[in-house]
């Protein structure tokens, strides 16, 4: 049933939303707003529930109550307005593609499953890797790439889908320092073009240098906000229960 709280501005609104795995609950009752224009980090100790979060509001896991809405609508209205990035390590990177075929992987929905891609595919799919300073490894077996390299071919893929909501788990995980630097200086052109992301982020250090929001959790919402109203002490301590040396 949908709510009479209006999320027409939000790109992605959760409305109580409560998730459990075998009768363990893993989300409790989250309700949140994530503005579009704006880049949001989502953070929480190990297990508090991010990937989860995102795989419930993409339809992957069900909730038990609650639900989602993007830019207002359900998912399924929008779909092809959102892109998700997964974790790097739940992919098989010993698939037998090249960096080039991953990213035309993403134009599937422009070019139609079973058809073939097109010199105008490869042409836009090419602008993508060179984008994020992939365009030498085009022709590379993704086998062959390191993770930061792996993690941009798949950002190219999710620019090629032209969404204006990016959800994207952990894409700076075990990334090299040049890598870090494209995504975020990416995910920041995407906002200036008033696109959204919602970026799982495990480093506490960079969240106000490269986000405007964060999403506080640990199987509920501890805080949500700007990142000055967010990361303060009490709700960090809330959030990984006394396991956080905080310094300043
Ligand atoms: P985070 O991304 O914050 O580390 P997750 O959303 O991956 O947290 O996991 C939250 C909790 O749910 C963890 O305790 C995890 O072990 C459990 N969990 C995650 N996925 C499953 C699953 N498919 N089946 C059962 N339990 C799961």
């Amino acid at each position: 049933m949908k709510s009479n709280r209006s999320a027409g501005d939000s790109a992605l609104a959760a409305f109580e939303v409560t998730v459990a795995y075998r009768n363990t609950p893993v989300l409790t009752d989250l309700s949140f707003q994530a503005p579009a224009g704006t880049l949001t980090a989502i953070v929480g100790p190990n297990g508090a529930g991010k990937s989860t979060l995102i795989k419930t509001a993409l339809g992957l896991v069900q909730p038990l109550t609650g639900h989602f809405e993007f830019f207002g609508k359900e998912f399924r209205e929008v779909d092809g307005r959102v892109s998700y990035v997964p974790q790097r390590t739940s992919v098989d990177w010993d698939f037998p593609v090249t960096s080039l075929d991953v990213v035309c992987m993403g134009l599937y929905r422009k070019i139609g499953w079973f058809r073939p891609v097109r010199a105008r595919h490869r042409k836009r799919a090419m602008e993508a890797l060179a984008e994020v300073g992939m365009q030498d490894f085009a022709k590379r077996q993704i086998s062959q790439l390191s993770g930061g390299q792996q993690q941009r071919v798949f950002l190219a893929r999710a620019l090629v889908q032209d969404a204006e909501l990016f959800l994207m788990d952990e894409p700076l995980a075990g990334v090299d320092v040049a890598t870090e630097k494209t995504i975020i200086s990416t995910l920041h052109r995407l906002r200036d073009q008033g696109r959204t992301a919602m970026v799982v982020h495990h480093d506490l250090d960079t969240v106000s240098e490269y986000f405007d929001r964060v999403l506080l959790l640990n199987r509920k919402l501890i805080a949500e906000g700007a990142v000055e109203d967010v990361m303060t002490p009490d709700y960090l301590k809330q959030a990984y229960s006394g396991k956080l040396l905080i310094l300043s």
